[in-house]
């Protein structure tokens, strides 16, 4: 069997599912590369390297600079081919939802999204993905001879294991594309993206309006954390949508989830209920929060986090 690792960059800056893919590939003692897709990218080996990436493939083409869903899928399928990968592994992020398909349907390959583990099981691979919004964890094998599959961010965790690796540099041609990316807006400069951040905390409609948002950012500060929302604080206009967790928002897997003021819905558990440990807060001591919290605090919040806040800070 061999792997090749799709390597997620924006902006010249690897995206952190890579490392955790490399980290992967590794645990599982399989032969792998990574390849690279866009237009000088610059000297990214060095950082693979450091995980133990010991081949790096770079696909370049002027017109790659940019993200186009069908020209970088057209890209990765002749990559497969090429190295004779039997496994195309990505990312379950926005990137990989959007990509992994167009290169599984060019590869006529079958795929497994968003999966939580990834096992050897002979010369195949053993697969665990949530269904039905996190309520059943199935085992899945995949029959077709390429396969893809992309990992949930933050369930395997980066390792450093340094490697030098060797660069291949491929000039390919960019295939016609009907769709390109032609601007990024990207949010608040420095935000830490929910499906990267090892602590999160997140407010729901008990937080009762945006004014009083400050209590989840100076908790999520004083945290290192990223600020996440319900459903129902980002309908309301308190939350931008890149905020919401849950089956219709994004999907996460932080060390430490804290919910304050959320009750529970399946549809926010969704998103969330992978989290290693989760901390709740709702003043309602059936929410159904609380099923799944690790902790709970049964308390008003706008008691409790200024006290949590002024412990922190003391
Ligand atoms: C198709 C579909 C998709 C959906 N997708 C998502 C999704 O992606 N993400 C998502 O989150 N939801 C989603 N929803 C909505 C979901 O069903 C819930 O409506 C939503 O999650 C509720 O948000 P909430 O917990 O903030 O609000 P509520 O359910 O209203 O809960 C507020 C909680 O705050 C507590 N509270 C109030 N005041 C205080 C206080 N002073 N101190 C402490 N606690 C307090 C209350 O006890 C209550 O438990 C979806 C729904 C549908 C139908």
């Amino acid at each position: 069997m061999k792997i090749l690792i799709y390597a997620e960059h924006r902006e010249g800056a690897l995206r952190k599912i890579t490392f955790e893919n490399i980290t992967l590939a590794k645990q599982l003692g399989v032969p792998f590369e990574v390849a690279v897709i866009g237009s000088e990218v610059g000297n990214l080996q060095e950082e693979l390297g450091k995980y133990g990436a010991e081949k790096v493939v770079f696909y370049q083409n002027a017109d790659l600079a940019t993200y186009s869903p069908d020209a970088y899928a057209a890209v990765l399928a002749e990559a497969v081919k090429k190295q004779g990968a039997d496994v195309l592994l990505m990312g379950a992020t926005s990137t990989g939802k959007d990509l992994g398909p167009r290169a599984a349907s060019l590869l006529n390959a079958a795929m497994a999204t968003d999966c939580t583990k990834v096992e050897l099981d002979g010369d195949d691979l053993k697969i665990t993905r949530p269904m039905y919004a996190g309520k059943v964890l199935a085992n899945i094998r995949l029959s077709s001879a390429v396969k893809v599959v992309t990992v949930r961010p933050n369930v395997y965790s980066a390792a450093e294991a340094p490697a030098t690796a060797a660069v291949d540099t491929e000039s390919v041609d960019a295939p016609g594309f009907k769709a390109m990316v032609k601007e990024i807006v990207s949010g608040a400069q420095g935000k830490l993206d929910v499906t990267e951040a090892d602590i999160i905390v997140s407010g729901g409609r008990g937080m009762k309006g945006p004014e009083n948002w400050h209590l989840i950012e100076g908790l999520a500060e004083l945290l290192g954390a990223a600020t996440g929302a319900s459903r129902a604080a980002v309908d309301a206009g308190w939350r931008p949508h890149d905020e919401q967790v849950g089956q219709t928002g994004k999907t996460v897997s932080p060390s430490l989830y804290v919910a304050v003021g959320i009750s529970g819905a399946i549809q926010h558990l969704a998103g969330m209920s992978s989290s290693k440990y989760i901390v709740a807060i709702n003043k309602d001591p059936d929410a159904p929060i609380f099923k799944l919290a690790d902790y709970g605090i049964v308390a008003d919040l706008f008691d409790v986090v200024p006290r949590m806040i002024e412990e922190l800070k003391a």
